[in-house]
């Protein structure tokens, strides 16, 4: 397993934010990857625009005490609901994320969230860094293997049965709050949303979140697109998705929720 330290550059800091998460309300991000957009995935819609490094090893990206540090320079914390750890990739891939989670609690006393594509929730040292946290959101876009290759577009080792068969574990483990997260990039067919279902039955999550690609998706990677703060009349160069509509999303929220009865949430779109 590699340990590279890639440090970030002095400029760029692993805290930003503030940002208003419709899922989690005011959200300061840490960012444990930072400098090079690190993932394995790389999402059709991903707000980081191409993932520039694509690998589902996990290594130290940035130091803990970068972190630390970066935290500290932003107390005392004003009008932040939670912590969220996501940034410039899969967070996951961290080496030190148990560790990062542990002193970001500990100075910010604030419910800690952590973003992940599911990849590697395989892997027990992920899962059990992961108990740490007050929330996990965990990615499911694709209910095929087909689909799975077409919108997260993972690396040559990452496999659905495997993403399914790591969540479906972690619910077992975890005590705290499981989130599934979907992004919707096209109306689903009834037999995507029974698969969808029935996977979710499965699973067993605490909630679902339903969300559409609605924010201009960068063509190349700028640092302060991980807090999907890249406004429509942003000065770079933006590929605006193709969304469904929200009477789309909603009425697939009501489906699912009427099928389930698992809490259903999705973003209010203007
Ligand atoms: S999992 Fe997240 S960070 Fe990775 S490519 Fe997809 S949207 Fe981007």
């Amino acid at each position: 397993m590699s340990t590279t330290l890639s440090k970030p550059q002095p400029h760029d800091s692993t805290v930003y934010g503030p940002v208003n998460s419709w899922r989690f309300g005011r959200s300061l991000g840490i960012d444990p990857i930072c400098s090079v957009s690190t993932c394995s995935f790389n999402c059709v819609y991903c707000q980081l625009g191409k993932i520039q490094a694509s690998t589902a090893e996990r290594q130290v990206f940035v130091p803990t005490m970068q972190i630390v540090d970066d935290l500290r320079t932003r107390l005392p914390l004003d009008r932040v609901d939670v912590v969220t750890l996501s940034g410039s990739g899969e967070p996951t891939l961290a080496l030190n994320l148990e560790k990062i989670i542990g002193v970001v609690k500990k100075i910010t006393r604030l419910p800690t969230v952590v973003l992940t594509n599911s990849t590697m929730l395989h892997d027990p040292t992920v899962r059990n860094a992961l108990k740490v946290a007050d929330i996990v959101a965990a990615k499911l876009d694709a209910v095929s293997s087909n689909q799975l290759q077409r919108i997260n577009r993972p690396v040559e080792t990452i496999n659905l049965p495997d993403i399914l068969a790591g969540i479906e574990q972690f619910r077992q483990e975890y005590s705290g709050h499981l989130a599934i997260q979907t992004m919707v990039l096209s109306r689903w067919t009834p037999d995507m949303v029974e698969d969808y279902i029935e996977i979710i039955q499965r699973l067993k999550p605490d909630e679902i979140q339903i969300n559409l690609p609605s924010r201009p998706r960068v063509l190349v990677r700028k640092l302060e697109a991980r807090g999907n703060n890249i406004a429509p009349s942003s000065p770079y160069l933006v590929q605006n998705l193709k969304c469904v509509s929200n009477d789309i999303l909603a009425a697939l929220a009501t489906q699912i929720h009427d099928a389930i009865n698992i809490p259903v949430s999705y973003p209010a779109m203007a």
